[in-house]
């Protein structure tokens, strides 16, 4: 039996089967989400660093595909991420990173390519940089905001899951950023704490 025996046309069509690819992160029936250097206004520690490179180029910073999933309790929302390497000033790139709206959910991410961390952070101020490497799984907690780093110099592609209803929060991140953020000294990735972040 191959797959077009067990998932009837109908079931490609209304998304419930799950095409990307997980050597590149690529998708062909998905359509990914760009997040552009220009998106990402006032999220880079160094100001004078990020409009230089602006000029230069509106570059992708990162993409993503979503299976697009019913969004209820009993589905599971998945897909692919794909964070580009390269640095903003002295910060490497990385994903916005969000709460879920329903914070007290959780989300897996698994590396399939390249290298880098996922940022933690929870509205008590607790915080982790965990590792993100090919065949390492992380585990989000329940109310931790995450955020993807690639350190490498390749792409840094993972996969996801969590609760297909959980619900993305960006806008606290992209108002207050996060309490630490990870620039390079000396060639290697060190944790600084944000200059801009402020408490309420
Ligand atoms: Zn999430």
């Amino acid at each position: 039996m191959n797959n077009s025996d067990i998932f009837s046309k109908e079931m490609y069509e209304t998304g419930f089967v799950c095409d990307f690819n997980l050597q590149d992160g690529l998708s062909e029936k998905a359509i990914s989400t760009k997040r552009y250097l220009s998106q990402m206004k006032g999220m880079f520690s160094d100001e004078e660093a990020y409009e230089k490179a602006l000029k230069e180029e509106d570059s992708v910073i990162y993409e993503f595909y979503e299976m697009g999933f019913p969004e209820t309790d009993a589905h599971l929302g998945m897909g692919t991420s794909i964070t580009y390497p390269g640095k903003i000033g002295d910060e490497y790139y990385f994903t916005k990173g969000h709460f879920h709206t329903i914070l007290e959910t959780a989300e897996v991410y698994y590396g399939l390519s390249g290298e880098g961390y996922m940022l933690l952070e929870n509205p008590e101020g607790d915080w982790k940089f965990l590792p993100i490497r090919p065949g390492v799984a992380v585990y989000v907690p329940p109310r931790y905001a995450h955020r993807t780093i690639n350190t490498g110099s390749v792409p840094l592609i993972t996969f996801f899951t969590y609760r297909a209803d959980a619900g993305h929060d960006y806008g606290t991140i992209e108002t207050k950023g996060y309490r630490t953020i990870l620039v390079e000294e000396r060639g290697i990735p060190t944790f600084k704490a944000n200059p801009k972040w402020q408490e309420e």
